[in-house]
């Protein structure tokens, strides 16, 4: 079906990430089910809940931080260089695809970005090596110069979907022939209507996950299988 393609679009989840150490957060166990979430609305408006938000972000951090990208990064990274891949639309928030060298233009993130921080107010980037060491002196939840909140890039709980991924990933799916869905058990909407966009408009649908998903009806093809060893061995790519 890669070989057939002529404009592939590949969908990641977790799972491509679970690979190289970074735990799935919403998977039993992943910290998500351990801590109560903090929604958008609570850290807007209780300093407490922007405190305790840049505190899991701190531990979250060091566990995460050293993760490189895996087999299975790697080979979506090939597929994107040799021009059969247009896009790729993840959840994922670890930047392992672009750290794999995909061009930032080609990864189309639909919750954000944990790398960094941005302020909410004018959209400033922050590095959070020098956020976190100046919260570690007072646990002073951080502020923009202008005033706004410096919050990690990514969308949180209640938060609105960016409209400009959820724009380019719906125009993705409308237009490409093979959607290569990866380690996503397909359930968090609106990011798991996009297989089925891709399907009604006449693309092939292949899902890659450990589990089956909710959308495997829908597929010409689901492989229950490994991610990185499974794609390595369709790409060639160790
Ligand atoms: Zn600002």
């Amino acid at each position: 079906m890669i070989a057939a393609s002529r404009r592939a679009v590949v969908f990641t989840g977790a799972g491509v990430s679970t690979e190289s150490g970074i735990p799935d957060f919403r998977s039993p166990g992943g910290i998500w089910t351990k801590y109560q979430p903090i929604d958008f609305r609570e850290f807007k408006s209780s300093e407490e809940a922007r405190r305790e938000t840049w505190r899991r972000k701190i531990a979250v951090d060091e566990a995460v931080s050293q993760a490189q990208p895996n087999r299975g990064h790697r080979a979506i990274a090939h597929l994107v260089k040799q021009g059969k891949v247009s896009s790729v639309i993840t959840q994922n928030i670890d930047g392992l695809h672009q750290r794999s060298g995909i061009p930032d233009e080609q990864v189309i993130e639909l919750h954000g970005n944990g790398t960094y921080a941005a302020c909410l107010d004018c959209a400033k980037r922050y590095e959070l090596a020098e956020i976190f060491a100046a919260f570690r002196l007072k646990e002073d939840p951080p502020v923009c110069d202008c005033g706004g909140f410096i919050k990690s890039a990514t969308i949180s709980f209640g938060q609105p979907m960016p409209l400009e991924a959820m724009r380019r990933a719906q125009m993705e799916s409308k237009s490409c022939d093979l959607f290569l869905a990866i380690g996503s058990s397909l359930v968090v909407y609106p990011a798991a209507s996009f297989p089925a966009v891709a399907k009604q408009s006449g693309s092939r649908l292949v899902i890659l996950n450990r589990e089956p998903t909710d959308l495997d009806y829908l597929a010409d093809l689901v492989l229950n299988l490994e991610i990185g060893p499974t794609l390595g061995d369709v790409t060639d790519v160790e």
